[in-house]
Formats: structure tokens, C-alpha cells, sequence
């Protein structure tokens, strides 16, 4: 069995982003996050007994992610003490990947020493974009000059492993703009950078505004750009979003890509271990409440058939620049690829996919449109099939 992963999701925010549709709620009290961090305490020593140290021969576990909502928000040493619970139940290798989310502004140089001190290796910063314009559009709480800050930091503080988070398609941005941040955001001590177009999530403040954004053909450029000018910089493209030095891709969210099991802990936390993909409930009260007294915590829960596994396998799969194998495929699935391979083929006709040895994968082109196209081969799939 491949090594486990472990998110735990930390649903809390100082202000909350106009674009933002995550399960995070600003402004909570201290008493519901020491409720909060004791709730994921007990809980993880009681999946420790099962699939950790508890049980025999407990999965090792090799990446573990604390995302959120903004974690830092809750103190080094609440952090500390959620890892700390991991460390005592999980079998975490000591090479695993830590890594925990950070916006600038709400993480100081003291705070940032004392989380590589209890052992988070990788720190993740939401930047987004650096001019005010846009930081104001976003309703982000922090500026450029914060966000140059906190990396600086973080790496002072001993964190050699550094991503960043910017947003393309922002309302108001230019190509110009963009590349600005991009070049800015290189100079910095990042090993990583991930690049994800603006989405207008219906009910978020942004939406109902209904601003112009960036057209589509614009969007594309900027895009196309961006792969081009990062690879320039080093960033080498390993996933439509993601961008590393080499030896720096996220290792926790490559799983999420290859396939492989992870356990999440926390109000909304998601899984996908044991043959099931199960998420837990969107409520931090509910999810207190019900760890303390020993009710379901499940939002849904589903057991994954094969045929959507394999569906699965190519939609995840062409997101990654390994793309996908044919062999892999058949052997895993015991299916044939040949429906998927015309499609491939006529893909890579027009530019979008590219094939090396047994293995597809999509090209720069064929990543902006990769919705349309993995629909394509999951419908082909499923006829097939
Ligand atoms: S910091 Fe992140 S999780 Fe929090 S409101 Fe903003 S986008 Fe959402």
C-alpha cells in the first residue's frame, strides 16, 4: 500500500475574501479554537488506532497538509499541538513533507521560527497578486510589500521549501501586471509557485458584483505566458497550476493527482482511503460537538467502482505533465485504452496532447482547455467501458 497522506483542515480566516467559497469563517473566538484544536486531537488519536501507530503495522504516512481557511490563524502553538497529536498517533516518516498555509499579515517573523521549530517544513503563503488594485478587488487583507515580507521571513526562519499562491484573471489585471508579480515573485526564496485562474463562485461577494474580468482569449495569453516566463525562471511546470524548482513539487498534492490514499481531519476535510471518498461535516460547532460525544461526523460518503476509479485515474492524471500511460491503465483497470487513445490522437492534431513511449499527457494548449477535453475522454470512457 502506498504511504498515506494527511490534511487537516483549519476552517478559520481574519477577514474573509470577496472571491472566496471556502468552508472558513472569520473572526472566531479563542475558546472555539482551543475546542476546535482539542476536537482534532482526540480525533486523530482515535484514527490512530485504526490506520496509525495504534494499529498493527499502522500505514506510514509521508506528507501530511494543513490547509485551510488560513491555519496560521490560529497560533504557533495551537499548530504545534495538532502536530504534535499527528506525531503521537500517525506513523509520520522523517522525511515527510509538513507543510502548513499562511496568508501574509497574519504571521509574524517569531510565529514563523516557531513553526519550523515544531517541525513544519514547507509553508504555503496566499500573495495572489502584489499591486493594491487588485489585492482590493480580491478583498484580500494584506499588500505586496507584507507578502515580500513574510517570505523573507519564512525563509530567515529556516523554511527552504516556500510556495506562493497568484491569482490570473483578477478584474482590472493586464498581462502586464501579471507578469510584473511573476518576476517579482521569482526574485523571492520560493521553490514553488501555484497559478490558478480567478473563478467567480456563485453567492461570493465578487460575484454578485458582477465585475469585468480579463476576457477568455486574454486569459489564455496570460496563461501561456505565464508557463513560459516561469520556465524561464526555473519553475518548471509538473501540473496545470503547479510550478517547481527541481525537487520541490508538493508531494501531498501529487497524491491527490496519482491516485494515492490520504485522510483528512476537521470540519470539511475530505478523504479518499480504503476503496472511499467520505468528507465530514461543514460545521466546526457540529464537528466539536460531535467528536466530543462520539456521534458521525460523515457529510457523505461513497464507495469509489472501478469504472469511475479509472475515470478518475485519466482525469487526474492529465492534469500532471507525467500525463498518463496506456500499460498503467490496462494493468490497473483491465481496460482498454483504445478509445482514449483515438481521442488522444485527434488531441494531439490540433496541438493539445502530445504522446512519448505509452504515456499522453497534455500540452500548455491543451491544459486551458482541459475541461472540454478530459470530458471528451470520459465520455468515450464510459461508452467504451
Ligand atoms: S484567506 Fe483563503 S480561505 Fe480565507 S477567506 Fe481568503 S481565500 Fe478564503
Amino acid at each position: 500500500m502506498p504511504n498515506l497522506g494527511v490534511y487537516v483542515h483549519i476552517p478559520f480566516c481574519q477577514s474573509k475574501c470577496a472571491y472566496c467559497d471556502f468552508y472558513s469563517l472569520p473572526n472566531q473566538p479563542e475558546a472555539t479554537m482551543n475546542a476546535y484544536v482539542k476536537a482534532l486531537a482526540q480525533h486523530i488519536e482515535e484514527a490512530g488506532k485504526y490506520i496509525g501507530k495504534g494499529s498493527k503495522g499502522g500505514i506510514p504516512a509521508d506528507t501530511v497538509y494543513v490547509g485551510g481557511g488560513t491555519p496560521v490563524v490560529l497560533g504557533a502553538k495551537r499548530l504545534d499541538a495538532v502536530l504534535a497529536a499527528l506525531r503521537k498517533n500517525f506513523n509520520l516518516s522523517t522525511s515527510a513533507e509538513i507543510t502548513v498555509e499562511a496568508n501574509p499579515g497574519a504571521v509574524d517573523a517569531r510565529a514563523l521560527k516557531k513553526l519550523r521549530h515544531s517541525g513544519f517544513n514547507r509553508i504555503s503563503f496566499g500573495v495572489q497578486a502584489l499591486q493594491p488594485e487588485l489585492l482590493a478587488a480580491l478583498g484580500r487583507g494584506h499588500t505586496g510589500e507584507q507578502a515580500a515580507d513574510a517570505v523573507r521571513e519564512a525563509a530567515d526562519a529556516g523554511f527552504q521549501n516556500i510556495s506562493v499562491d497568484i491569482l490570473y484573471g483578477v478584474p482590472g489585471q493586464t498581462r502586464a501586471q501579471l507578469t510584473e508579480t511573476l518576476r517579482s515573485v521569482c526574485t523571492w526564496r520560493i521553490t514553488h509557485l501555484s497559478l490558478y485562474g480567478l473563478k467567480l463562485e456563485p453567492g461570493t461577494p465578487l460575484a454578485e458584483a458582477d465585475p469585468l474580468l480579463p476576457k477568455d482569449d486574454e486569459q489564455a495569453d496570460m496563461y501561456l505566458e505565464a508557463v513560459e516566463l516561469l520556465a524561464r525562471e526555473g519553475l518548471r511546470q509538473y501540473e496545470i497550476s503547479n510550478f517547481s524548482r527541481q525537487g520541490y513539487i508538493c508531494r501531498h498534492n501529487y497524491k491527490y493527482w496519482t491516485l494515492e490514499p490520504y485522510v483528512g481531519f476537521g470540519a470539511a476535510a475530505h478523504s479518499d482511503f480504503g476503496g472511499k471518498r467520505y468528507s465530514f461535516i461543514k460545521d466546526i460547532q457540529a464537528y466539536i460537538d460531535g467528536v466530543r460525544d462520539s456521534e458521525s461526523l460523515m457529510e457523505e460518503m461513497q464507495a469509489v467502482p472501478m469504472e469511475e476509479r479509472a475515470g478518475e485515474y485519466v482525469m487526474l492524471g492529465l492534469r500532471t505533465v507525467n500525463g498518463v500511460s496506456s500499460n498503467e491503465y490496462t494493468r490497473l483497470f483491465k481496460a482498454s485504452f483504445d478509445s482514449l487513445e483515438n481521442k488522444l490522437e485527434r488531441c494531439a492534431r490540433w496541438g493539445l496532447a502530445e504522446t512519448e513511449g505509452d504515456r499522453w499527457r497534455l500540452t500548455p494548449k491543451g491544459f486551458l482547455v482541459s475541461n472540454q477535453i478530459i470530458g471528451e475522454l470520459l465520455d468515450a470512457n464510459a461508452k467504451a467501458n
